[in-house]
């Protein structure tokens, strides 16, 4: 056997097992997984495999393919499932936990700009039940794989904290769901693991011990700096609500809905997490709703900023044992502030501003309000708006009604006017700022057909574009325009 699977396969240590081994079973379970039967690499992430110190090689190594599909054979790895609990859809739902998902260990790697060393958890999705699994199998079909993989990637790409996915591998095993599908893997790479949903689990339980260390043991392994601070759990809960505040606010900028906003999918760290029925805009609506099974639309692209505030009320909740309780009410309203400042910035980036000033508000909502009323694409008008002139007849085409955008045109130049940057100043930052590209669930369906009849070239395709979506990208200029008409057939669900 080669030992090019050794990077993950050897060099992994596991902090969070050594931090919680004496306890049983009461933060993780030691797991094996069920290895997938003929594992194909369906694709690997170079990018990321290159930032973890790995290589192309390495990733399409046979020994590596087994490995991410499983199979632990000539490694030490101890995998473990972690547990948690989680309020789902503003219910509490009592212990969930990792049932198809364990963590291999952490990779330690030197991060270029802070010069320090940051711990990975690699973590395997897909790879079997764990006794977190309740009643499931503990596998993921090729298609949430394929959904997941080039979602978390499209997302960093567009400059979202989130976790990341290292490689997806189909296989031959069976999957039950409505029909028969194929059982696949994704690695997920991620600073932490950690959720809302995992303090809440020892709260709830009645068990402050308990709280007390998931906390030290996140602040030793991402705030050593803080260990010896009396105003720790203030810092880490202050730094959970500021974060998510921050993460919201690039949802919102972006057009991104999560779908599934349960305690249990927010991590600790403010990073994206847990891609299931997501979508985002096409036209901008801010009642979309992109998990089918969310009939009330308690997640919908609207409510995000207000749910990041439960959620971190439930979090506060489950520091009761840790703060009194007048802490946790003032480290919660960071929150609000939090997000409109960083929103407010990230919008004023997306048309051009320099700085965001107050008479912007009117300038944005004016905006927001026409893209809905004239049910214009989110993306594609703020993409054609790097290119905004007094005769941009695209942009005025993207209207029903002409005369009001003409009307909020005059005031934009106006506006741009105030500032001192020139027209190709600006429409270089814009390009920055607004994606030529995002995934579109139209797009993630093209490659998922593909790949279920074993062609992964679409999902290569579409990395490779989404991992730089502010260029172009000749080959696929018809990712580029608005979605197909079928692409409003497509539904989502939490089932996968
Ligand atoms: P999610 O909706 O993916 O956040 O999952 C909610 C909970 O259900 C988590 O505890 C998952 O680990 C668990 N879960 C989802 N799908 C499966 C599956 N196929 N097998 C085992 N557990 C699952
Ligand atoms: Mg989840």
């Amino acid at each position: 056997m080669s030992d090019a699977h050794y990077p993950l396969g050897k060099n992994l240590q596991n902090t969070f097992f050594e931090a919680f081994k004496d306890q049983g079973d009461l933060h993780y379970s030691v797991v094996a997984p069920s290895p997938l039967n003929n594992p194909v690499l369906v694709s690997s992430n170079v990018l990321l495999a290159t930032e973890l110190g790995l290589n192309s090689e390495h990733m399409t190594d046979s020994a590596m393919i087994n490995l991410m599909a499983g199979d632990l054979s000539g490694t030490k790895l101890q995998p473990i499932a972690a547990v948690y609990s989680g309020h789902q859809f503003g219910v509490w739902a009592g212990q969930l936990g990792d049932g198809r998902a364990m963590t291999l260990g952490e990779l330690a790697v030197d991060d270029i700009k802070t010069g320090k060393s940051q711990l990975w958890d690699i973590q395997l999705k897909g790879a079997g039940a764990t006794p977190y699994s309740r009643f499931a199998d503990g596998r993921a079909v090729l298609r949430s794989s394929i959904r997941e993989y080039l979602c978390s990637e499209a997302m960093h790409g567009l400059g979202v904290a989130t976790t990341r996915a290292l490689c997806l591998v189909n296989s031959e095993t069976p999957v039950y769901r409505e029909d028969v599908e194929s059982a696949a893997t994704v690695c997920r790479v991620a600073r932490s693991h950690i959720r809302f949903g995992s303090f809440e689990h020892f709260h709830y339980r009645n068990q402050p011990e308990a709280v007390k260390a998931l906390a030290d043991y996140v602040i030793a392994r991402h705030f050593p700096e803080w260990a010896e601070n009396n105003q720790k759990y203030v810092k880490l809960i202050t730094h959970a609500v500021t974060e998510t505040a921050k993460m919201i606010a690039q949802w919102q900028a972006v057009g991104f809905a999560h779908g599934v906003m349960n305690t249990d999918n927010m991590s600790i760290l403010g990073d994206t997490i847990d891609y299931g029925p997501f979508g985002f805009l096409d036209a901008y609506n801010p009642d979309f709703i992109c998990n089918h099974s969310d009939a009330n639309g308690r997640y919908s692209f609207k409510n995000q900023p207000s749910v990041g505030r439960w959620n971190l009320n439930a979090l506060a909740t489950s520091f009761m044992s840790l703060l009194p309780s007048e802490a946790l009410v003032t480290a919660l309203k960071d929150y609000e502030p939090t997000f409109l400042q960083h929103y407010r910035h990230l919008m004023a980036t997306k048309l051009g501003l320099k700085e965001y000033t107050e008479n912007d508000e009117s300038l944005i909502n004016n905006l927001l309000r026409l893209l809905e009323e004239n049910k214009v694409d989110y993306s594609l008008f703020f993409r054609q708006l790097c290119y905004f002139s007094n005769d941009n007849r695209a942009l005025r085409d993207m209207f029903v009604g002409r005369e009001a955008f003409d009307g909020w045109a005059e005031l934009y130049m106006q506006r741009l006017n105030q500032q001192p940057l020139s027209d190709e100043g600006r429409l270089t930052a814009m390009l920055q700022t607004n994606p030529k590209y995002i995934l579109r669930n139209y797009m993630a369906q093209a490659a998922i057909e593909k790949a279920e009849q074993g062609d992964y070239s679409e999902v290569h395709l579409l990395l490779e574009v989404l991992q730089n979506p502010f260029k172009e990208h000749t080959q696929a200029g018809h990712y580029a325009g608005l979605p197909p008409d079928w692409a409003e057939t497509i539904s989502v669900s939490c089932s996968s």
